[in-house]
């Protein structure tokens, strides 16, 4: 397990609630389903082009416009909604609760789950990192620079092309960030899969796997998922009412 996240040993005496979030959660908050299979940018080809690595890394004008899709979209703006309230007051509670999403929004934290607690699946468009060197800065400062008329703007150590630290089609899902969810997966007692369709794998197939390792299995998506049939309990609600009902409910 990766040292950036919490054991869950210590607090083996409490059952450890497992949260996987997709787009749905964060639809509340402003933000649209972009990646999943009916999302923005797979309806989109010329949009999908903007998030594909190597359309990404050959092509300067691709760039240009990724960046300005970034700043003027409404992911950085959006605020956290009564769902990722209700996931943060679990956790301040003092019930074990591991958050993985494959959401890139960063909602989860800024409503106040700590970030060892989240494994972030597709990475964060909070951040942009140096395809070359690696180097991480913030996000807002990237954007600053192509508002002050940077069309691609370059890594400051080295020059080499920068990307948010979003995983883009045609990438790999960081392995150490994948295998700590699988572990959570395996160990939680309790597997909650919220806002998302479980068609986009590997993050949907820690459903499976929570299931086979003998958690109850609870899904929270108004459409069905291939994962239904293994569930112990479906709703179909609204997110921002069932979540916060759900986990109130999960509270000792
Ligand atoms: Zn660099």
């Amino acid at each position: 397990m990766s040292s950036t996240v919490d054991s869950p040993g210590d607090a083996a005496r409490q059952p450890l609630i497992a949260l996987l979030s997709g787009a749905g959660i964060s639809t509340d908050s402003g933000i649209p389903d972009y990646r999943g299979p009916n999302g923005v940018w797979r309806r989109d080809p010329e949009a999908e082009k903007l998030v594909t690595y190597d359309h990404y890394m050959t092509d300067p004008e691709i760039r240009r416009r990724s960046w300005l899709m970034r700043r003027d979209g409404p992911a950085l703006k959006a605020r956290p909604n009564a769902a990722h309230e209700a996931v943060a007051r679990l956790a301040r509670s003092g019930v074990p609760v591991r958050v993985l999403t494959q959401n890139v929004d960063g909602l989860h934290q800024l409503a106040g789950m700590p970030d060892r607690k989240v494994l972030e699946l597709h990475g964060t468009a909070r951040t942009a990192l140096c395809t070359q060197c690696g180097a991480r800065t913030p996000m807002a400062d990237a954007l600053a620079r192509v508002t002050a008329g940077e069309p691609d703007p370059k890594c400051l150590d080295c020059g080499g092309i920068m990307k948010s630290a979003t995983v883009m089609f045609g990438e790999q899902l960081d392995p150490e960030v994948l295998g700590a969810a699988v572990t959570v997966a395996k160990s939680c007692d309790v597997f909650v899969a919220v806002g998302t369709s479980l068609s986009v794998q590997p993050a949907a197939s820690l459903a499976g796997l929570a299931a086979e390792h003998g958690a109850r299995l609870i899904i929270v998506n108004a459409e069905p998922t291939p994962y239904d049939a293994l569930a112990d309990e479906i709703v179909r609600d609204p997110i921002g009412e069932a979540l916060p009902r759900l986990l109130a409910d999960l509270h000792p």
